[in-house]
């Protein structure tokens, strides 16, 4: 039997309503109402004892891409900044649009990764929008949900049938939403920056098309869309509508969409090149206010691994995406918590918690007794500076490196075990 104590830590708990300094017994890799007197002992004084943190929209490129990223390696990422669950998303190569890709990278999860990886599979076959994957064999394969991530369906009629589907096997369905036509060969938000530096625009309404298409979508299917990374005010004003009338709609946010407007391109740095684009100051205001109001109401990175080489070329032939999973969590505390004041640390952990989880359908994101033991320890007023060589990840596309930052995950604990530790 093995067994620890986490003493004099405040218990975060959303999803048992629990918030008070108290010790939480592990054994045997679960949560446990009490431990032996012989258990080992972590002390958590002035440290948040959360469940163990999940995002959503990871990018691991494998398989295809390993010299990016690999699935090991996006695992060890993910525990240096919190999290015990991740989702990969299908745009692998070849994409996870067939049951034995999903099996495949299961196995790989399995043999290499410290963290617990779910996939997801692709909507259409390989990801191309035009014909529909081989959605009910991907559920049994064992996906947590469809996306076309990286790319978006255009014709509409598909997306319908797609829902339908998903429906059908009770999957939400996950949309990174680009209205094609609108946004053309846009590499930047369609602005004043974008004038002043001759780059072509991507304008907001190429998002707030989409996730309009998605209300209308979702309401008629009766079944969740869930919209990824979310950029716009428009976007937020849309999916705030729909939620007060009940349809199932929802949206995430990434840290770069809060943490930078797109006067950070000015130098042409490409690790402020991702897709959708860093926006206005006015869209910032509006996504601050829609995770205030709990219109956003899931964080994640939509980590995006990238060689140096990659993305050391001109601005508009550079790939989109900065890798996330080491800085989100402490720009999210700096930002929302201590900076804005948006939210506090409690709905700040129900964001990567409850509210995930109860999206996917996770056993996930509590710390009920008999739960598995996925614990993250957070120190909320932790001072420290990010370092991009000191990354797990095995990319280093990050636009904060240099940044102090104030919060962090001090240890991660999964199915009982320490597998990263500040
Ligand atoms: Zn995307």
């Amino acid at each position: 039997m093995s067994a620890t104590i986490i003493k004099n830590g405040r218990v975060i708990d959303p999803a048992n309503k629990r918030d008070e300094v108290v010790d939480l017994a592990i054994v045997d890799g679960k949560i446990s109402k009490s431990a032996p007197k012989d258990a080992e002992i972590v002390d958590a004084k002035g440290l948040i004892v959360a469940p163990g943190l999940i995002d959503i929209h990871v990018h691991l490129r494998e398989p295809g891409q390993g010299h990016k990223e690999t699935i090991a390696s996006g695992a060890r990422a993910a525990a240096a900044g919190g999290f015990t669950t991740i989702v990969c998303m299908p745009n692998t190569s070849p994409a996870a649009d067939n049951p034995a890709t999903i099996t495949w990278i299961k196995d790989r999860a399995t043999e290499s990764a410290c963290v617990s990886v779910l996939p997801t599979g692709a909507i259409t076959k390989n990801i191309a929008g035009e014909e529909l994957a081989p959605i009910g064999s991907l559920g049994k394969a064992g996906v947590v949900a469809l996306t076309d991530d990286g790319h978006c369906i255009q014709n509409h009629e598909l997306m319908r049938r797609a829902v339908e589907y998903a429906r059908m096997v009770d999957l939400p369905v996950l949309d990174h939403c680009q209205d094609y036509n609108l946004v053309g060969n846009g590499v930047v938000n369609e602005g004043y920056w974008s004038t002043l530096l001759g780059l072509p625009g991507w304008p907001a309404a190429g998002e707030e098309a989409i996730v309009m298409r998605n209300n209308l979508l979702a309401e008629l299917c009766d079944h969740h869309i869930h919209c990824q990374h979310v950029s716009a005010a428009g976007s937020v004003r849309l999916i705030r509508e729909a939620r007060k009338r009940g349809v199932k709609i929802s949206g995430e946010v990434c840290p770069h969409h809060i943490a930078l407007t797109d006067e950070a391109i000015q130098n042409f740095d490409t690790n402020c090149k991702m897709n959708p684009p860093l926006r206005a100051k006015t869209d910032v205001d509006a996504i601050l206010e829609g995770i205030a109001d709990g219109t956003l109401s899931i964080l994640c990175s939509d980590h995006a691994p990238h060689a140096e080489f990659e993305k050391e070329v001109e601005f508009d032939q550079a790939p989109f995406g900065i890798v996330g999973l080491e800085t989100e969590l402490a720009l999210f505390i700096d930002l929302l918590v201590h900076k804005h004041r948006k939210i506090d640390i409690k709905r700040l952990i129900e964001m990567y918690t409850v509210e995930p989880a109860k999206l996917l359908k996770l056993e996930a994101g509590k710390l009920s007794a008999g739960a598995a033991a996925d614990v993250t320890l957070i120190d909320p007023e932790h001072e420290w500076t990010v370092r991009i060589d000191q990354f797990q990840s095995a990319s280093r596309n990050s636009p904060f490196d240099g940044w102090k930052l104030k919060g962090r995950a001090v240890r991660t604990i999964v199915g009982g075990k320490t597998i990263w530790k500040l």
